[in-house]
């Protein structure tokens, strides 16, 4: 028997200010566009942007459902998005934020299981890492040099093909 090790590096900076002007507004976005999420059952807001390599900007915010488990996350409403309006365009960068309606939005949140595999196929696809900027409405923020790296020992096509 041998143990294996997983462990990855990212960047922590203590608030927004201290981003690049690309990263501090795709953030800035991020924090803005939580205000069109439809969640009138967790009260929990995200906002998600994506600056794509074309420099576009794709944006997706959560969307829940009284039927709970059709509701959708912000990441995937916002690949859902870039896949259907720029479906060979590689995402360079997404930031990620949102507004806590039952309490604070001080630190950084990070991408649920789910979207975390969906962010992977997107890398995988198009053969491009995302980067990941995550950050409240205020505080620390978090910048992760790709999605895959949030899902380690991950399920991907390859295993269909054995
Ligand atoms: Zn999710």
């Amino acid at each position: 028997m041998i143990k294996e090790d997983f462990a990855f590096s990212y960047e922590v900076y203590d608030s927004i200010e201290e981003l690049t002007a690309e990263d501090a507004s795709l953030l800035s976005e991020a924090r803005k566009v939580t205000k069109n999420a439809y969640a009138p059952y967790s009260h929990f807001r995200v906002g998600v942007t994506a600056l794509l390599e074309n420099g576009e900007i794709v944006k997706g915010t959560n969307q829940e459902n009284a039927s709970f488990p059709i509701g959708l996350c912000a990441e995937r409403v916002m690949l859902a998005a870039a896949a259907s309006m720029f479906p060979d365009v590689p995402i360079k960068t997404i930031a990620i934020s949102y507004d806590n309606e039952n309490g604070e939005s001080t630190h950084p949140i990070s991408p649920c299981g789910i979207c975390r595999q969906s962010l992977l196929e997107y890398e995988t696809k198009l053969k491009h890492p995302i980067r990941i900027i995550l950050g409240g409405l205020q505080g620390k923020v978090y910048i992760i040099e790709r999605a895959g790296m949030l899902l380690p020992l991950s399920f991907t096509a390859n295993e269909l093909n054995t």
